[in-house]
């Protein structure tokens, strides 16, 4: 009889981990150690010339952070992954694999705002240059490829939330082109959404947000599909290239279906240097324990609200692909059947200030910049992250004056409930 494929609840409490086979620990030991003893001097050669896995130092691997990536790995059906210091960490070295100076990537112009100053301004120094496609029409990453271009990324559940991207349509538009497509699954998680199942070839995260889960740690991992062939393919040096730091190995060759995650470890961790604390990984780990219970709640709490808000006379409008009438909808139902997770927007008929007097009296709601906490959390991004845009590019990137951004946590919906009737009520 075939064995069954541990279920997802399974794999999130036990994927990677081991009791402790010293003391017998059972939840995942923090190593909080900078470096590890070699057995001897074969041992540390081996370990160096990457002939052997095992741990040397931990700037590039540490046991802790190892349990989190089989964890991550496993939850997304990848082949392997790579735990770093934060999602933007995660895009970088991702990135870095990927392009030589003078190329180019398509990214959705939907993204986290810290995305898209990361790839429209930082990147430039590197020389990488992004092209803005559109992720409501798949055709828009076709017409923006180009012979330069290396890859295509994408969120699945956008940010600021409430748009669900076609990953199929875009997928198709990747594999045709051959280019690796990235998918940054913060929003969604493995438990809503597995983009390697839809064509992605790597995947991103934030495990700052939903991950984690708890608003106390930042970290981020990249995890590889093992979909992507890279041997002899000579636009990807990195990966098909003899590397002289290893005594001209072939990456590709030598690690198959898991060279990326290598690559982005022993090229891209070793040598820039965004490393996980083991005591973050831990924290994210222990998160991820009851990421599929968390994110049922959340996306029941979410829709709740967005049905209340919808119906109520101080507001606009309502985006949330869980709402039946969503323009995402049809495309929730097929790829999120689950649940279309905590992010949504709103609209405030009083518009500007009405959205700065509704932050200001919430109580239960915190008034911050991120998501993805247990807690419900609001932001006015006109008065906040948006603030320094002109008024039409805070129109363009869906954050206009009257736009107000939720992450439903998963407290008792009938409390948040009460507490955005009250604060509506002094807002309106
Ligand atoms: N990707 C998404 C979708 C995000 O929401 C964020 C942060 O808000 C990031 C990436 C960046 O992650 P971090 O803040 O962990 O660097």
């Amino acid at each position: 009889m075939a064995e069954k494929e541990p279920g997802f609840e399974t794999l999130a409490i036990h994927a990677g981990a081991q009791p402790d086979p010293t003391t017998g620990a059972r939840a995942t030991p923090i190593y909080q150690t900078t470096s590890f003893v070699f057995e001897d001097v074969d041992h540390a050669a081996s370990l160096f010339g990457l002939q052997a896995f095992g741990n040397i130092y931990s700037r590039i691997g540490n046991p802790t952070n190892a349990v989190l990536e089989e964890r991550v790995a496993a939850l997304e059906g990848g082949t392997a992954a790579l735990a770093l210091a934060s999602g933007h960490a995660a895009e970088f070295l991702t990135f870095h694999a990927l392009l030589q100076p003078g190329d180019e990537f398509i990214a959705a112009r939907q993204l986290y705002g810290g995305s898209v100053n990361q790839f429209g301004n930082s990147y430039k120094s590197f020389g990488w240059n992004v092209v803005w496609a559109d992720a409501d029409d798949p055709a828009s990453f076709e017409r923006a490829l180009s012979p330069k271009t290396k890859a295509i990324f994408i969120e699945s559940i956008a940010n600021p939330g409430g748009i669900i991207v076609d990953i199929e349509a875009i997928a198709a538009v990747a594999k045709k082109a051959k280019v690796p497509l990235i998918v940054d699954n913060t929003l969604a998680t493995p438990y809503l959404w597995r983009p390697f199942e839809h064509g992605a070839d790597i995947i991103v995260h934030s495990a700052t947000k939903f991950l984690g889960g708890h608003g106390n740690s930042i970290g981020g991992l990249i995890v590889d599909g093992g979909t992507f062939d890279w041997v002899g393919n000579p636009r990807y040096p990195l990966l098909s290239a003899p590397r002289p730091e290893y005594n001209g190995m072939v990456l590709g060759e030598t690690f198959g279906n898991f060279a990326f995650a290598i690559a982005t470890r022993v090229l891209g961790l070793r040598d820039l240097g965004p490393a996980l604390s083991p005591f973050n990984a831990f924290l994210i780990l222990t998160g991820i324990e009851t990421l599929g219970l968390r994110m049922q709640r959340h996306s029941e709490n979410a829709l709740a609200v967005a049905q209340h808000l919808a119906n109520h006379p101080a507001v606009a409008w309502v985006s949330y692909p869980g709402l039946p009438g969503d323009r995402y909808h049809a495309l929730a139902q097929r790829y999120v059947p689950r649940g279309a997770g905590a992010v949504m927007t709103f609209g405030l008929k009083g518009g500007y200030a009405a959205g700065v007097k509704l932050v200001s009296s919430l109580e239960l709601f915190s008034h911050l910049a991120n998501i993805g906490d247990t807690r419900s959390l609001v932001i006015h991004p006109a008065s906040t992250t948006h603030k320094q845009l002109t008024d039409e590019q805070k129109v363009a990137a869906g954050a206009g004056p009257e736009v107000v951004r939720l992450s439903v946590g998963i407290e008792d919906k009938d409390d948040l409930i009460a507490d955005l009737d009250q604060a509506l009520a002094t807002s309106a």
